[in-house]
């Protein structure tokens, strides 16, 4: 059994982004901003992480605070008036929203060029086209993770169980584009167990604490865990139980350490791909 520390892989990530970042002496630097809703303490913490790897790369970033009763409209104003802002390469709006804001159209009205998320419909489009576009963090890190690992994705049988527009559906479509055989799973699928027996990669993101154990894993399998959960002792645990599964797969990601870290590191990398596009087109 191998782990693959996304933490480790991030950080060569981080590494080459600095020394391409370093070569823009004396020009206009990079700039995400951030918008931070309400004080969730879960985002203020992922907030914190993205200034700090932002920080680490020397590329800028600002975070924009707002109360948690502003309105969609008035939300939606402030994402227009960034947009129009030449010094801002990347535009995140952290999510959860409060209820009373809808999601999609906030991330409708960001500028598709500064969505270093890949969320907005007009880059969900461009990964379903297999055309150029900024795709969403997670999956691009999985994605490089395996790549960086010198794993074989092509003709491989890849599972994914989950499909949320975050996670499970685009890291579907991108393991397709590596040429795996996907099957996406969900809440709805019969003999879960079996389904995922057959998996070469097995990638799991649902969100329930040590979900998938060896009854799930084939011999030798690639497991990679997305999940984020907090047990009932604070700690953080994934949706994979480790210590069941680690002497079965051939490769697997450990919860802290894993994922996590890489999703960061694809921000940083969007936003220096956004900025290197709005560069080439504005000379
Ligand atoms: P989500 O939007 O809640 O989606 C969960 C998916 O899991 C859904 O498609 C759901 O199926 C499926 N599911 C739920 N229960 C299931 C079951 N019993 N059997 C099979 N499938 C089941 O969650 P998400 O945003 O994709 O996130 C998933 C996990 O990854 C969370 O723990 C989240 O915190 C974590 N995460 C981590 C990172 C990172 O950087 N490491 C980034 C994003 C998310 P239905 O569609 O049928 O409901």
């Amino acid at each position: 059994m191998n782990i693959i520390y996304g933490s480790e892989i991030a950080l060569d990530i981080k590494k080459e982004l600095k020394e391409k970042v370093n070569l823009l002496k004396g020009k206009r630097l990079p700039k995400l901003c951030v918008i931070l809703v309400g004080n969730n303490p879960a985002s203020l913490s992922y907030v914190r992480g993205k200034e700090k790897g932002i920080s680490e790369v020397g590329m800028l970033s600002e975070v924009i605070r707002l109360d948690e009763s502003i309105s969609e409209a008035n939300l939606i104003e402030k994402i227009k008036f960034i947009n129009s802002d030449d010094s801002v390469d990347g535009i995140l709006v952290q999510m959860p929203l409060p209820k009373h804001i809808n999601e999609n159209r906030v991330i409708e009205n960001i500028d598709p060029s500064k969505d270093v998320d890949g969320l907005h419909p007009y880059n969900i489009g461009k990964l379903y086209l297999k055309e150029e576009g900024l795709f969403p963090c997670t999956p691009l890190g999985i994605i490089e993770m395996l790549k960086r690992r010198d794993i074989e994705i092509s003709g491989k049988n890849a599972v994914v169980i989950g499909r949320s527009k975050l996670v499970g559906n685009p890291i579907s479509k991108m393991l397709l584009d590596e040429n795996a055989t996907v099957t996406t799973c969900h809440s709805r699928t019969k003999n879960l167990s079996e389904v995922c027996k057959n998996a070469d990669i097995l990638v799991v993101a649902i969100g329930r604490e040590k979900f998938v154990n060896k009854n799930f894993v084939k011999e030798g399998a690639v497991v990679i865990d997305v999940g984020i959960n907090r047990n009932s002792e604070g700690k953080l645990v994934g949706d994979v139980d480790f210590d069941d599964v680690k002497d079965i797969a051939s490769y697997i990601t450990p919860v802290p350490k894993g994922v996590g870290p890489m999703t960061i590191a694809m921000l940083l990398s969007n936003t220096y791909k956004a900025y290197m596009k709005r560069e080439e087109v504005n000379g």
